[in-house]
């Protein structure tokens, strides 16, 4: 299978790091597909102007990947027209922050049901198809914070550590079909997601950074993308911390 011909998922393609990924892969030419929840659309609709001012074929979706229906009639469509999907990268997630003890029962099965839910949505919407194809990678984008905890994000910590787990199992479970599921654990990066936090906090994360720097989107859509690579082939069940040295 040649890199141009490969069928390239980003969920939460829209901006950020999902983005960047898909900017990345834009050299090999494949088709990519970005999904994207907004129904504002601007946001997608740039990055695909700038993939096709790359000379790429590229198409966006507003799917909730939260939801089960959504996302099986999704891939269901995906696969019947482009008959394969040779890359998943699970990159779609939110944040509801707040302290354990006022955490409510929403805030809870939002995260999960956003961040974690949708792994095992999308991963098994695609996973049948690529042991049949015997071939594939899926790339999950979790965080440190899935590792270390972090205060105020009970719900995004447990769904990112979940994530960890899930990949894991399912690396296993598909290792002898060709397929490689491997986890990317970012620090903090610079995208909506922390541009609102409050100063104060930014500057405590940042003592915590050995390189002392945030990373940017790019950072990570470089590991994600050299996993897909033939040379990341015998690499699978890992995680993989792109985080200035946040975690060692
Ligand atoms: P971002 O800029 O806020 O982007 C989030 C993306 O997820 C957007 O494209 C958004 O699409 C999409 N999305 C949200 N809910 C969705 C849903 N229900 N269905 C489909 N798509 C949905 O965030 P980011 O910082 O790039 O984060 C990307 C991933 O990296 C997340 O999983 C995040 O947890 C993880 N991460 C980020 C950091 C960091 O410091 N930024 C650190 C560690 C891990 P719409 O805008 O169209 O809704």
């Amino acid at each position: 299978m040649s890199d141009a011909s490969r069928v390239v998922v980003i969920t939460g393609g829209s901006k950020g790091i999902g983005r960047a990924v898909a900017l990345r892969f834009a050299v090999e030419k494949p088709r990519i597909i970005i999904v994207h929840f907004d129904p504002d659309e601007s946001a997608v609709r740039e990055t695909l102007r700038s993939l096709s001012g790359l000379g790429v074929e590229a198409e966006g979706h507003k799917v909730d990947v939260s939801s089960h229906a959504e996302v099986e009639a999704f891939f269901k469509e995906v696969l019947s027209r482009l008959g394969r999907v040779d890359v998943l990268v699970n990159n779609a997630g939110i944040v509801k922050d707040t302290f354990f003890m006022r955490m409510s029962e929403e805030e809870w099965d939002t995260v999960l049901r956003v961040n974690l839910k949708s792994v095992f949505n999308c991963t098994q919407s695609v996973i049948r198809s690529m042991i049949k194809q015997r071939s594939g990678r899926v790339v999950n984008i979790s965080s440190v914070v899935g590792q270390i905890g972090n205060p105020g994000q009970a719900n995004y910590a447990a769904s990112k550590a979940g994530i960890m787990g899930l990949s894991k199992t399912v690396a296993k479970e598909v290792a002898g079909r060709g397929i490689t599921v491997n986890v990317i654990a970012p620090g903090f990066i610079k995208t909506d997601m922390t541009a609102n936090l409050p100063e104060k906090v930014k500057e405590l994360f940042l003592q915590q950074i050995p390189m002392g720097r945030m990373g940017n989107p790019e950072d990570v859509a470089e590991t994600v993308y050299w996993l897909c690579s033939e040379g990341a082939g015998y690499i699978t069940g890992q995680v993989i911390h792109v985080s200035g040295g946040l975690y060692m």
